[in-house]
């Protein structure tokens, strides 16, 4: 609840003004590469090479299981969500690796045809950044049916596609045209130019989930690697730098992929931590006021459970356990306690004279007067048929019998005004009997009391006995 409280105090100045500071910090973290780049290209001489055929051997095969694994999570993802954004993720992680593999693989091959080893490169990014543009532009369509997400067939028509680009990347190779430096630029060119493209599609089209800034970072260091990899020569310091900002893009796009993975398995939906929040706030408003529903009908289930329905007293159980608990008390105390056994005077008659209705309004009006006559803290009961129990807290037998004397005052002058019969004659007898004097038990307090209704009845009704 404090949540929303924090989020009303915060003022608009400072939530634009820090908002914008984000964004230069992602353009910033984004863009740091190019320090890098320019350091290099002014400042090293371009002659300087590191080869070292096993480092790049162990660096492609990092890449390549990486590749795998990430397109495999993302593939994860895809299926939970049948995000057309994340298929062609997938097919982007896919593509990269198949096609990037033999750059690893042809290492060793760098002396005997130098564009054998060197084109993978440029066509695993091309072919990458062609997908990610495309997934880029599903971003938000409607997601695949569970069916097609389960189709093993166009995924295997695109890794033949990956495998058919293989060949032709080695016939490429050995053909007379891939000395030329063309060849290279258009495809390390083109990587550059889709990431361009990519880029201002989020920018224009306002693409601001947390996910995406991810992919955005990763685009552009996609983009930055590919103008390292223009301005590089194979070995030398900005061509590695270059392995080395794509690796940076490739490893942040990956984690966007395993928090997306751990969380809604979709890069459009939700994962924003903003809205979270919101729907966390919302949420819990929601629990609280279900929680004070469920708190309402337990009073109400509790009070339908404890009392007679005909004339809202307790019921039977329902004063059991408090005389129970006026024992206890008693006990503890030392103090004492009274109660009344109360038996509505030929009450048969009157069902017999007026009908079993006017019968239930009188029990009802019977109640209304006991209530009247009786102490706040002293309570009614209805223990069946016309039978009711008072129990006194704290009473002595005299102030016992002084209530018991007003409540069959009260009824034998009770007008009903609610019961359309004029002169009803009502009256009620009544048995005393006390905690202590007449046991300690709950049974033995009843029987005092019942005989002593029973004493009542026989001296002729509408009297209160003690003894
Ligand atoms: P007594 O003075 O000896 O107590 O006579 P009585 O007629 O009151 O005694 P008895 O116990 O024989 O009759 C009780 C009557 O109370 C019988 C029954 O019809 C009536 N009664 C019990 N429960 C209800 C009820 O819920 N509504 C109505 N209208 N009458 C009831
Ligand atoms: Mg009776
Ligand atoms: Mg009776």
């Amino acid at each position: 609840m404090d949540m929303s409280v924090t989020i009303g105090e915060r003022p608009e100045s400072i939530r634009r003004a820090t908002k914008i500071y984000a964004a230069f910090l992602i353009a910033g973290f984004a863009l740091s590469p190019v320090a890098l780049i320019a350091y290099l290209y002014f400042f090293q001489d371009p002659a300087l090479k590191f080869e070292n055929h096993l480092f790049h051997e162990i660096a492609i095969a990092g890449a390549t299981i990486e590749g795998l694994f990430v397109a495999y999570v993302s593939w994860r993802c895809y299926l939970s969500s049948g995000e057309p954004l994340l298929r062609w993720l997938t097919l982007g992680f896919l593509g990269f690796t198949l096609i990037y593999a033999p750059h690893g693989a042809f290492t060793g091959m760098a002396h005997h045809n130098i564009w054998l080893f060197l084109l993978y490169g440029p066509a695993s990014r091309l072919a990458m950044s062609i997908l990610l543009l495309i997934g880029l532009l599903s971003f938000n369509q409607e997601p695949d049916t569970p069916e097609q997400r389960v189709n093993p067939r166009p995924w295997l028509a695109w890794i033949a596609v990956f495998l058919v680009v293989d060949v032709a990347v080695a016939i490429l190779a050995y053909s007379p045209i891939a000395s030329s430096p063309a060849v290279r630029l258009a495809m390390e060119g083109g990587a550059l130019l889709f990431s361009a493209v990519d880029l201002s599609l989020m920018l224009i089209g306002r693409i601001r989930s947390p996910l995406m800034t991810v992919f955005g970072i990763s685009i552009a260091l996609f983009g930055l690697s590919s103008l390292a990899f223009i301005l590089g020569k194979p070995w030398n310091h900005m061509w590695w730098l270059a392995h080395a900002i794509f690796a940076g893009g490739f490893f942040i796009l990956s984690y966007g992929i395993i928090k997306a993975f751990h969380t809604t398995r979709s890069f459009a939906n939700i994962y924003n931590q903003e809205e979270m929040v919101n729907r966390l706030a919302m949420a819990m408003v929601r629990t609280e006021s279900a929680l004070q529903e469920l708190q309402r009908s337990n009073q109400m289930l509790e009070h339908l459970a404890s009392t007679d329905p005909l004339t809202g007293a307790s019921n039977r159980r329902h004063f059991i356990e408090r005389v129970d608990a006026e024992i206890a008390r008693a006990k503890r105390d030392d103090l004492s306690f009274a109660m009344l056994a109360l038996d509505l005077d030929n009450f048969k008659a009157i069902n017999d004279r007026y009908g079993h209705q006017v019968g239930d309004q009188v029990l009802q009006g019977f109640v209304q007067k006991c209530s009247e006559e009786i102490r706040p803290y002293d309570s009614v009961a209805r223990m069946g048929g016309e039978e009711f129990m008072v129990l006194l807290p704290q009473a002595t037998m005299e102030l016992a019998v002084t209530i018991g004397e007003r409540i069959r005052q009260a009824t034998e002058n009770a007008v009903f005004e609610s019961i359309l019969v004029p002169k009803l004659i009502l009256t009620v007898s009544i048995g005393v009997s006390q905690f202590g004097q007449d046991g300690t038990t709950i049974d033995t307090i009843f029987r005092a009391a019942d005989e002593r209704l029973y004493r009542a009845k026989d001296q002729g009704r509408n009297c209160v006995i003690t003894v």
